[in-house]
């Protein structure tokens, strides 16, 4: 079953989205050259603590930080530590709050310093690809159009879209159903209704979309270890027309 919010619920999502999205625009302003990602993630850590929030990342599943943060062929689910930024770089900050009893979720990529011409243009495709699948989410459409989306946009670019990752459902819980590939066929998969909240995130490569789980058990790399982007929306499905961005700062 697939959660349908009512609008009191709705509030308190649009308020757990728009400290989510606060806290990562704050986040991906101190990604800078030098910087570890164990800093950015004490600095997530601290402004949730005094927005009286939680994180929905810290100890999910045992994760060990408050946001996941990946570099260069880290797909996802990077943690946090000494690794230090470096110009050239691509960050994939990603991170929720879970106040009031639900949760937000967004992601984006952030270059560091100067990258080089391919890897802005990945960069680029991959958000354009977010908002190609963003734009499916509209009641009466179904999942598979979502993916379907995301996939033309990013496979014209002749870019990887990673398979064994998709996006999700999200509300009380950071995971619902349903599972949001992003590849997919029009007009298959679970059909989209007013109230559901979508967490869109396409993981978008370089070359191979055949991704490794190193041996931390958590980081997602690309197994021919080019880079990948990474960015990711909240969204509401409405009655009619367009979705509401909720994790909107
Ligand atoms: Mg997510």
């Amino acid at each position: 079953m697939i959660p349908i919010l009512n609008h009191q619920d709705q509030d308190a999502m649009r308020l757990a989205c728009r400290l989510s999205a606060q806290v990562l625009a704050e986040v991906a302003d101190r990604v800078a050259p030098g910087v570890t990602t164990g800093e950015l993630d004490r600095f997530a850590a601290d402004r949730m603590a005094s927005l009286g929030v939680a994180s929905a990342f810290y100890q999910y599943n045992g994760f060990p930080g408050c946001c996941c943060i990946s570099i260069n062929e880290e797909v996802v689910h990077g943690i946090p530590g000494p690794r230090i930024l470096n110009e050239g770089d691509i960050v994939s900050l990603d991170l929720g709050v879970r106040t009031g009893g639900f949760n937000g979720d967004n992601a984006t990529t952030v270059r560091v310093g100067r990258v080089t011409p391919e890897v802005d243009r990945l960069c680029k495709v991959t958000e354009e690809s977010l908002w190609a699948g963003i734009d499916q989410a509209r009641a009466g459409r179904h999942v598979g159009d979502i993916g379907h989306a995301v996939q033309k946009v990013a496979e014209a670019a002749g870019f990887g879209v990673v398979r064994d990752y998709c996006g999700h459902g999200v509300g009380r819980h950071l995971h619902e159903d349903p599972q949001i590939p992003n590849f997919g066929h029009p007009g298959r998969g679970a059909l989209l209704k007013a109230g559901m909240c979508l967490a869109i995130e396409p993981m978008i490569t370089l070359g191979t979309y055949r991704v490794r789980v190193l041996s931390n058990d958590w980081t997602v790399v690309t197994r021919d270890r080019l880079p990948a982007a990474h960015y990711e929306k909240t969204v509401l499905v409405k009655a009619s027309g367009a979705p509401e961005i909720l994790t909107q700062a």
